[in-house]
């Protein structure tokens, strides 16, 4: 199954300013959310991901919109909901919580618990169909995420960690394995396991990657989402320069090492999404 690629740039190229809270068009520029999940669809994705990734309270709080946590987050999944056809699925976005938990940083497992919650109570609200916790480094955060998730509904729950090779071998920016990052998301009860993003990742890491995480999901399906290539400094920033030709390969080759749910990452869009799925079709 092809779920989606960036939702973040796309806003970008529609007005939003970087740094500028990309939740607030939830219920700014609603249009706008719609279109950019339209063009997904369009492009032959089957799985698409609401526009919430820093939908928590303590992500929302950086931008002075603590109180919004409810109205946001329901509506980027009424937004999702309107965009998917009968034969489409949302995945309500749930991202990093933003600061660490104890004891490197002063959050206890009940508040981030409740923190999650919180988020995912709307997300299943606005309409839902499974909860995707993406871009974890700390096991022992997405494994609060999906106990939060399982708490309050019955929806499949995805984790997905963010890889980078350290000294030859994928861990998070934690230090944390493939191996003992899936196997924490499991036990705490994942549905789906995987990895999204990524540091410095190419094209062939990711293949590697996929291959390591099959090994350690067990009979679990995979979800991978890499990023457009590895990441090019530019004196404007990262630039993924990966083309939708090579996206495509890519997915074919992440498709015989296992994988059940592929997408896209940080540069990718609907032009790469496009070409993924026709290669896979
Ligand atoms: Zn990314």
């Amino acid at each position: 199954m092809l779920c989606d690629g960036a939702m973040g740039t796309q806003l970008i190229m529609r007005g939003l300013m970087p740094g500028e809270c990309g939740m607030r068009w939830n219920e700014e520029r609603p249009d706008d959310v719609v279109a950019v999940h339209a063009t997904y669809v369009q492009a032959g994705c089957r799985l698409i991901t609401t526009n919430s990734f820093g939908g928590t309270r303590t992500m929302l709080e950086r931008h002075g919109q603590g109180d919004r946590v409810l109205n946001w987050n329901r509506k980027a999944a009424t937004l999702a909901r309107a965009a998917v056809d009968r034969d489409g699925w949302v995945f309500g976005d749930v991202g990093p919580f933003g600061d660490f938990l104890e004891p490197l940083g002063d959050t206890t497992e009940d508040r981030l618990f409740g923190i999650f919650c919180e988020q995912i109570v709307a997300l299943v609200e606005g309409g839902a169909d499974a909860i995707l916790l993406e871009t974890m480094s700390d096991p022992a955060e997405a494994s609060v995420g999906v106990r939060a998730a399982k708490s309050v509904s019955g929806l499949p729950v995805a984790v997905t960690f963010a890889f980078q090779n350290s000294a030859g071998e994928f861990r998070t920016m934690m230090g944390t394995s493939v191996r003992e990052a899936i196997a924490a998301a499991l036990e705490a009860g994942a549905d789906i396991v995987g990895a999204n993003c990524g540091t410095d990742l190419n094209l062939d890491d990711y293949f590697a990657l996929a291959k390591e995480l099959k090994a350690a999901a067990g009979s679990a399906p995979v979800i991978l989402q890499p990023n457009a290539g590895a990441p090019k400094n530019t004196p404007e920033g990262d630039c993924y320069d990966a083309t939708p030709e090579e996206m495509a390969a890519a997915a074919l080759r992440l498709r015989d090492a296992g994988i059940s749910i592929i997408g896209g990452c940080c540069g990718t869009s609907p032009a790469h999404l496009a070409s993924m799925a026709r290669a896979l079709s």
